[in-house]
């Protein structure tokens, strides 16, 4: 039976970003994923995703958006590809919007300007906007498109070339006090550690997880535009606009060629993970196209291509309480699997840090993700101390 020190099981963002961090340490290990680069599944899959500097959600989030940037710049240096193109993020909503603010203010406690701009203001600049002039606005600099695709492929080059990616799914896992058997439909493997980075599917392969996880259904349609050089890199940033909390769509310039890439940002419906169609229908579609005839109208037009993906949300926390939507990046208790849960819709930014982290996890038995990254948030975990700073 082959022996690895460490297995890295599912091969997206997170997974490969893992062992590729262990691999560049010359760790033994090996990744497993059926699905390569290009496929239409998995929740890494696709062009393009948002790269924020400064983060609404969490202003702790900085120091991770700074490693991250750190390790996309070495990537591209590594691979020779572009994997970044640099682009302000917009982020607007009504008078008072607690998004904008919450993102001024984590420019702003790293020593940052994020003047707020009224609705007009921003409209003056982009001319594809018409928000409300009462609107709240912040442009961010320290953004980009993340070009996914290229990114995964990056990652997983050298282990692929290494011939460290098994191209199968894993079956079972069987736990023994100090190794694990990982079992794919015709072999097994033997691994001191896991890491278990299986995007919607990590509860096949531990079911306890459940509680923690709701995977939902996410639309994303590209929207021929009705004003094309009004949304083009240059002349458009990539927004964010909340026109209430549960309304909130996202979105890119027209940086391909195939019209403007806008989605939902909140929760679909519930999913199951293998539920990759039917396709996006119009209906689910129609805040976005709303939002856009509304508050874009050089972005407005009919729906030329549509995808679906699936977000992995985590659950609001109970002993040290979150909003939820928070990673998981631990040790699951009594076991030798390191899970990492990195997705809510805003995970695929800080790959490269966070595979640095899930190593870490791997190789250093004293080493512990930040305390929101940690189980221990949730009461059905056992407490490992008292709430530590950031790292
Ligand atoms: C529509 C959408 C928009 C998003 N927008 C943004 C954004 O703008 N900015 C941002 O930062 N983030 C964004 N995200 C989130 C980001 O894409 C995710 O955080 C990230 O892709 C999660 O990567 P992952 O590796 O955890 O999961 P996945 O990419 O799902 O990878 C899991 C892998 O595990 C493999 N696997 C599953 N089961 C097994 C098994 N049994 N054996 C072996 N392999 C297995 C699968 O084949 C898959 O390749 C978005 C997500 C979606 C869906």
């Amino acid at each position: 039976m082959r022996h690895c020190d460490v297995a890295v099981i599912g091969q997206g963002l997170m997974g490969a970003a893992a062992l590729r961090a262990l691999l560049r340490q010359n760790v033994d290990a090996i990744g497993f994923d059926p699905l390569g680069p290009g496929a239409a599944l998995g929740s890494s899959h696709g062009s393009c995703r948002v790269f924020r500097r400064f983060n609404f959600e969490n202003p702790n989030y900085t120091g991770l958006s700074d490693d991250a940037l750190a390790g996309w710049e070495r990537l591209a240096c590594e691979s020779g590809r572009e994997i970044l193109i640099p682009c302000p993020v917009l982020e607007a909503g009504p008078k008072g919007s607690a998004m904008v603010l919450a993102s001024r203010r984590a420019a702003v406690s790293r020593g940052f300007d994020a003047p707020l701009l009224s609705g007009s203001e921003v409209n003056a600049r982009f001319p594809a906007f018409r928000l409300p002039d009462d609107w709240d606005a912040v442009v961010q600099d320290g953004a980009a498109i993340l070009l996914a695709q290229v990114a995964l492929e990056a990652l997983r080059a050298p282990a692929e070339t290494a011939g460290r990616i098994v191209p199968e799914a894993v079956v079972a896992l069987e736990q023994h006090p100090d190794h694990v058997i990982v079992r794919t439909a015709g072999q097994s493997f033997r691994a001191d550690t896991v890491i278990l980075a299986t995007g919607p599917w990590m509860t096949r392969l531990l079911p306890d997880l459940a509680p923690l996880l709701e995977v939902t259904r996410q639309t994303v349609g590209w929207f021929r535009p009705a004003r094309p050089a009004t949304v083009r890199p240059g002349a458009f940033p990539l927004f964010i606009l909340a026109r209430s909390e549960d309304d909130i769509v996202y979105g890119f310039p027209d940086f391909e060629g195939r019209g403007v890439k806008a989605a939902p940002h909140n929760h679909g419906p519930a999913a199951d993970a293998d539920a990759w169609g039917p396709e996006a229908t119009d209906v689910e579609l129609g805040p976005v196209s709303e939002a856009l005839a509304e508050l874009i109208p050089g972005a407005a037009g009919p729906i030329a291509e549509r995808d679906v993906c699936l977000y992995t949300n985590t659950r609001p926390a109970d002993r040290r309480p979150d909003a939820g939507d928070e990673f998981i990046l631990d040790r699951w208790p009594g076991s030798r699997l390191i899970v990492a849960s990195a997705c809510s819709g805003h995970g695929a930014k800080f790959a490269p840090a966070i595979g640095d982290r899930l190593a870490r996890l791997a190789l250093e038995p004293d080493y512990l993700a930040q305390p929101f990254f940690r189980l221990s948030r949730y009461s059905a975990f056992p407490d490992d101390g008292p709430f530590q700073p950031a790292e």
